[in-house]
């Protein structure tokens, strides 16, 4: 049986598997250039941990929540390149940290990262003053990624407030403990965000945003199929010449292409493709080896009838946990994300190694840490989400700093998405951006598309 909506004598420039940030950025790039493409999500949803789901008539993510929104941003090019809007509730500046010794609101206290930096210094204000002006000269002369954040951090002050509050940002923000991050991939991202950073929330869900770009993908002769599960990417003669696909109640079939881009993940690419021997280059087999770090993330939605922090409608980031990083409460951003009286919120927790043997202890650890922070406000609470993702959803496929090239050793097959994020980004930002980089490779040439 072949598909009513492609057949194998269809023809298409480039086929893409996987529909997350960077499989429909990458979609939605190249048809912006004029490229006929084939977009193939195995399920029935678009965005992958960028998506959302309703549940009981409250609508969760399926992973990010904050997503940078500025005209620059790789999330935000793909839908001005089709004319989509891309429907956000800004956040930017609503930012809440706890520490030990209390709560620095960003929005009122101001002062951007010197405020920040004081806060945790607590009064030494030669201290914060010191490391902030380390912090600047960073930005401009990146150190080596040779040692860690924490290393660099250590020989700047033995503070522990001040590695508490950047534990916490790192975790939240960049998807990786401090421990782990390279010192110059830190300030990269620093360096990346201090560019007019702007974020927000989809207040229909992110679902809806990738909704509204496929229907645009869709109109300019690209085509998105759902529930297309790549079973191979077919590799003849050192080059990618096409896949195997199995959609719902449909035979297999393969689909050529001149171009395929794997949204899968790097290690998930390579066994599409066949396995390590068609990637016969020893610096990328070493590569991907010598850090095989995914940041694996928890997530915890839940339901109460009053908010937990009142009068704050932004993102809390924690320095005085093991686990918990991050709080929002998306009905208070936008109410009609849950039905009235019903209050969602959201709450993030990283392992406090990415290698720890026991995820699930931390998670129940995260949950602890809720509580101690909130005493007794989550007595009646609703769970919807209780998530360790790790393996082939983590919070990201690689550690910030330890990312793959999108190219791979087969010449025309890419790899898009959180495996293989360009310096200083990560997440959603990054996922787009890998799409941004492989479209400018095929746009010069360097891949017949
Ligand atoms: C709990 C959590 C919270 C997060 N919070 C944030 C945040 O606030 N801000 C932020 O920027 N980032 C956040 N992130 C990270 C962000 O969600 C991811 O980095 C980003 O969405 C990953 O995009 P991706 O392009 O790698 O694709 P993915 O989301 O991994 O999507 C890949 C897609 O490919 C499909 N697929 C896989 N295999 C096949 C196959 N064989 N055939 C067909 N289709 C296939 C999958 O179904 C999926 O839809 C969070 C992540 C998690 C898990």
């Amino acid at each position: 049986m072949t598909s009513a909506a492609t057949s194998t004598t269809d023809r298409w420039d480039a086929v893409i598997i996987g529909a997350g940030m960077g499989g429909m950025s990458a979609a939605a790039r190249l048809t912006a250039a004029g490229r006929r493409v084939l977009l193939l999500e195995k399920s029935g949803h678009l965005g992958g941990r960028c998506s959302h789901r309703e549940r009981d008539g409250v609508r969760v993510t399926t992973g990010a929540i904050m997503i940078p929104m500025a005209a620059h941003n790789a999330t935000r090019e793909p839908f001005d390149l089709l004319g989509v809007l891309l429907e956000m509730i800004e956040l930017t500046g609503r930012m809440r940290y706890r520490l030990q010794h209390g709560d620095f609101d960003q929005a009122t206290a101001g002062g951007g990262l010197r405020g920040l930096i004081a806060f945790a210094f607590n009064g030494d204000e030669a201290g914060a003053a010191k490391l902030f002006d380390a912090f600047i000269a960073a930005m401009k002369t990146v150190p080596s990624d040779d040692h860690t954040f924490k290393d660099w951090l250590d020989r700047e002050t033995p503070n522990a407030e001040v590695k508490n509050l950047f534990q916490g940002f790192c975790a939240a923000l960049m998807g990786t403990n401090l421990h782990e991050i390279p010192a110059g991939e830190f300030f990269r991202f620093m360096r990346y965000s201090s560019r007019g950073s702007r974020f927000g929330m989809a207040p229909a869900g992110n679902g809806a945003n990738m909704e509204a770009l496929a229907a645009a993908i869709e109109a300019r002769g690209s085509k998105v199929l759902r529930h297309a599960v790549c079973n191979r990417i077919v590799v003849e003669d050192g080059r990618a010449t096409g896949v195997v696909v199995k959609v719902a109640g449909e035979d297999e079939r393969f689909i050529p292409a001149e171009v395929v881009i794997s949204n899968t993940g790097p290690v998930r690419t390579i066994e599409l493709a066949g396995g390590r021997e068609h990637f016969a280059d020893p610096a990328y087999l070493a590569r991907l080896d010598a850090s095989p770090h995914e940041a694996p993330i928890f997530h915890i939605s839940f339901i109460t009838d009053k908010p937990l922090i009142e009068g704050f409608d932004g993102c809390m980031v924690f320095g005085n946990t093991r686990n918990l990083i991050y709080l929002e409460i998306p009905s208070l951003i936008s109410p009609g994300v849950s039905p009235p009286g019903q209050v969602l919120h959201t709450a993030f927790g990283a392992p406090s190694d990415a290698a720890t043997a026991d995820l699930k202890a931390e998670l129940q650890n995260t949950l602890a840490e809720l509580e101690a922070n909130f005493p007794g406000q989550l007595a009646g609470a609703r769970f919807i989400v209780n998530a360790r993702h790790s393996g082939q959803s983590p919070g990201m496929h690689r550690w910030a700093g330890h990312m793959m090239p999108v190219t791979t050793p087969i010449p025309n097959l890419f790899n898009v998405g959180d495996g293989c994020t360009p310096p200083g980004t990560i997440g959603t930002e990054g996922a787009a951006g890998s799409a941004r980089e492989v479209v400018r490779l095929l746009e010069q040439g360097k891949s017949p598309c």
